[in-house]
């Protein structure tokens, strides 16, 4: 017998956002396990899914459930499940591989590099996310969590952006030495994280802890609630409105590398102009599509090369970035206890979904609880 549940569902084909039933689904091999969803943090892509923007459903399906910043707690495991027990919390990763042969990433089991194009992501496109109240997945897809992250771990996916960021950037940066004299006085690079929304916040979080002078550059003045956040885990805040991009390397003393977390394309091209030599720009925004715009790419090229400079665009996340995110975690909560649990700003039941997803709710990671 079939028990049914309820999950959060966009309907693009009719423009709808609903909380609708479905069947709760079992487990159907060796390796599967069930999974009851206890939170679900609410992320821009949901609210572009939400507004038809973005996201496509299962095939076959009318409807996509959303979701994909998930952590749950196992309740049921198949007969061939090793690596988690029934009372486990852990986080679901969120893409899934290619079919095609050709894919050597997917293939690999890195569907965050994807060669084809056709992977599909729970949530996001074409398999069912979690806002809902099980699921059912196969364990490679799990990230343990331990026990005492219950609080927070929900942020494990909006950090991986940064975690999976930050080792590509030891790796490439590992083409030079990129030691730093200055290590002895306390902080090395100079990074500027463009945004102070959660993967902002998370990612300066994460470069403070990787030694970086951090400074997080938003629109928000300075003096408010948003610059004594950053201060009490140690970065800077700057805001666009005193400092133009123009004048940001000059306060910043030297940009070594930019952690743009906002989308905000023509904001990312102009700081990337003021970057330093050997710099390393990360883009993770997803730019909404306003037009062409001027932009002075002479410069820019001239410092890409004179400059040996290095744009990199980065998406999604693998296991090391996962599990990094879980350890960063546990570092975060026991340096900056506040400061991490005041990044979730709210927890709302299902029932709230409409304010959450197409109002203006404010705050900063907001989530729905499911159970807890
Ligand atoms: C998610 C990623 C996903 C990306 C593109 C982001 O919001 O965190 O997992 O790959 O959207 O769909």
């Amino acid at each position: 017998m079939s028990t049914s549940m309820r999950a959060i569902a966009v309907l693009p084909g009719r423009r709808e956002v609903t909380l609708l039933t479905e069947p709760e689904p079992r487990i159907g091999s060796p390796t599967d396990v069930r999974i009851r969803v206890l939170e679900v943090g609410v992320c821009g892509t949901d609210k572009e899914i939400c507004a038809f923007e973005y996201g496509i459903p299962p095939k076959g399906s009318e409807h996509l459930v959303i979701g994909h910043e998930s952590l749950g707690e196992v309740v049921e495991v198949g007969g061939g499940v090793t690596k988690v027990k029934p009372g486990d919390l852990v986080v679901v990763m969120v893409r899934r591989p290619c079919d095609r042969e050709e894919c050597v990433p997917c293939r690999a089991g890195r569907p965050d590099f994807c060669a084809t194009g056709e992977h599909v992501e729970r949530g996001i496109n074409g398999i069912h996310g979690f806002m809902t109240e099980y699921v059912v997945d196969d364990e490679k897809w799990l990230i343990p969590v331990p026990k005492a992250l219950r609080d927070v771990a929900v942020l494990v996916e909006p950090l991986t952006i940064a975690e999976k960021a930050l080792i590509q950037v030891h790796e490439i940066q590992a083409r030079l030495p990129w030691s730093c004299p200055t290590r002895t006085k306390g902080w090395c690079h100079s990074a500027v994280v463009l945004g102070a929304g959660p993967v902002g916040l998370l990612g300066a979080m994460a470069l403070v802890r990787d030694g970086f002078r951090t400074f997080v550059y938003s629109r928000e003045a300075e003096g408010g609630a948003k610059d004594a956040l950053m201060r009490s885990f140690g970065a800077n805040y700057i805001s666009t409105e005193a400092t133009p991009p123009s004048k940001l390397a000059e306060r910043v003393g030297g940009i070594d590398l930019v952690y743009e977390a906002v989308g905000l394309s023509r904001l990312a091209f102009d700081v990337m102009a003021q970057m330093d030599r050997n710099g390393i720009f990360v883009f993770t925004g997803v730019a909404a599509l306003r037009g062409p715009q001027p932009l002075d790419t002479d410069t820019l090229m001239r410092n890409l090369v004179l400059k040996n400079q290095v744009a990199l665009g980065t998406v999604n996340a693998g296991r090391d970035a996962f599990e990094a995110a879980v350890s960063d975690l546990s570092v975060f909560l026991e340096r900056w206890p506040q400061a991490i649990r005041r990044v979730i700003t709210g927890r709302f039941p299902l029932e709230d979904y409409r304010d959450l997803l197409l109002g203006r709710p404010g705050g900063i990671k907001n989530l729905i609880a499911l159970a807890s």
